[in-house]
């Protein structure tokens, strides 16, 4: 029996958006903390990091941990911060080149930066030119994952989420690492197939659990069937990115088989392809969506899924505040908006204190404008609280307000939380479960959530995270791509 195998794990995440402006700075990853050395793999319930010690720890292989970088989804990377954070990944690998057996790398796979449309294809790059050809780098992916095929052809073993909203994390990190400790023991072979699709669609029909999402990751689980297929994914791909290669890809990773990896790339992707009328998402007008709230008792879950959080939206979107009150609705409503100049004008004023403040709208001003409120600041909090999300994790709002804007309570945050699950809104003291209408920011996922105690309404209104892709600004994007090109009939 050798020595103990030893795998190197980093961590480097974010999801970029094209029609928010601003950077992602090393800030905005240092309020998650960074955490180095052994602080990387403290199991955090259903994250890669425990599927990554699941399967080490089953094949007694030592994981030597280097950094565990993320920050919430918003704008590209300025370059400083990509390169501070791509060379603390690679300063790892350098400093443990001559003892490790084997790379695990968490990531995105929809990061872009300043000057880069492909940045896990980059860190993969620089992480292969470390290590070479010999030592094996396999990566667990997100489900919108801008897939490239630099990323497949430098990557040995490539994984992804099979759920949306996003629940299989764990899964995911311990059929890449499984599969990368056989790679290291000659167990296995991997081959990456990959194909694209010439395809793009809304988040809200990602969702695995229902029709059309549902057939293709079936597809995939089918596939999984098979013993010569080490991981099968689909990447739906972070609709909101304005860079060339967009577009759904299927990879599958084989045991030395290339040609059952490209007949199954090609029919799962054929699969999502005749499906694509079904992707097309239907929302409802925000005035119909609170007229039918208000006709029936109960609560209702109104999501501003255009400013979605966890897209990359700055959570300054404000057109179901605006609409509540341009109607004078005076039901108990709930919302949120990130605003750090309107939290800071209620924390100055303290509680109990009456505030007039312009409100969200100023942060992307191609989509929404400021509207001004006056209402009392009924709690202050740091904004930090616990997020269980796919997995525990701390969340820091910054300074937060909640204001009683008549019957509408509004949680004015420094930082943007993710609006997926109404965590933030109990950190702050209210609960969804007392009002008549909700607001979630998300496309899609929320509904995990809040099915449980709403009744769940799709806004149709405008912002950067708009479901009608064709509607928003994209200039880079790579023709003909459905729906841009809605007759288009060969989908490679
Ligand atoms: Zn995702």
């Amino acid at each position: 029996m050798g020595s103990t195998e030893r795998i190197l794990v980093a961590l480097f995440r974010q999801e970029s958006h094209s029609f928010v402006p601003g950077a992602t700075t090393l800030a905005d990853f240092e309020r998650f903390g960074i955490p180095t050395g052994s602080d990387v793999l403290r199991r955090a319930g259903n994250r890669e990091i425990d599927g990554y010690r699941d399967a080490a720890e089953e094949f007694g292989v030592e994981l030597v941990p280097a950094l565990d970088a993320k920050a919430q989804s918003g704008p590209p990377l300025d370059d400083a911060t990509f390169e501070h954070l791509a060379g603390r990944v690679c300063d790892a690998i350098s400093l443990n080149r001559d003892r490790i057996d084997g790379v695990m790398l968490g990531l995105h796979g929809a990061m872009v930066t300043d000057s880069l449309d492909d940045a896990e294809g980059e860190v993969l790059a620089r992480a292969r030119a470390i290590v070479g050809p010999d030592i094996p780098i396999a990566t667990t992916l997100d489900l919108h994952t801008h897939m490239t095929r630099r990323m497949g052809e430098t990557a040995d073993i490539l994984a992804g989420y099979q759920t949306c909203p996003h629940v299989d994390l764990r899964r995911t990190g311990e059929v890449a690492m499984r599969t990368l400790i056989r790679t290291i023991r000659g167990e296995v072979e991997p081959v990456v197939s990959q194909r694209k699709v010439r395809m793009m669609t809304g988040a809200e029909t990602h969702d695995d659990r229902r029709f059309p999402n549902r057939e293709v990751i079936a597809a995939l689980h089918e596939a999984e069937r098979d013993p010569r297929v080490l991981a099968a994914s689909v990447f739906c791909t972070q609709p909101w990115l304005d860079i060339s290669e967009l577009g759904w890809t299927v990879v599958i990773v084989t045991d030395r088989d290339p040609d059952l990896g490209r007949s199954l790339a090609d029919e799962i992707a054929m699969k999502a392809w005749s499906l694509r009328d079904h992707y097309l998402v239907k929302k409802t007008d925000v005035h119909e969506a609170i007229d039918t709230a208000l006709a029936s008792d109960g609560v209702f879950a109104l999501s501003e899924g255009s400013d979605s959080t966890t897209a990359g939206g700055l959570g300054d979107g404000n057109l179901l505040l605006k609409a509540l009150l341009d109607r004078g609705v005076d039901v108990p409503c709930l919302l949120m908006v990130s605003d750090p100049a309107a939290a800071a004008a209620c924390a100055q004023a303290g509680v109990g204190a009456r505030v007039t403040t312009p409100l969200g709208g100023s942060a992307n001003p191609a989509f929404y404008s400021p509207v001004e409120v006056t209402g009392t600041v009924a709690t202050l909090t740091d904004g930090r609280y616990m997020n269980h999300y796919g997995g525990i994790r701390a969340v820091d709002m910054g300074p937060t307000a909640l204001l009683q804007v008549g019957s509408i309570s509004i949680m004015v945050t420094t930082h943007r939380p993710p609006m997926v699950d109404y965590e933030a809104y109990l950190s702050v003291g209210a609960d969804p479960r007392e009002m008549r209408i909700v607001q979630p920011k998300s496309a899609g996922a929320y509904l995990e959530y809040y099915e449980q105690i709403a009744t769940c309404i799709d806004l149709d209104v405008p912002g950067p995270s708009g479901s009608d892709l064709t509607a928003l600004p994209f200039k880079r994007i790579e023709r003909p791509l459905w729906p841009w090109d809605p007759d288009l009939q060969d989908p490679w």
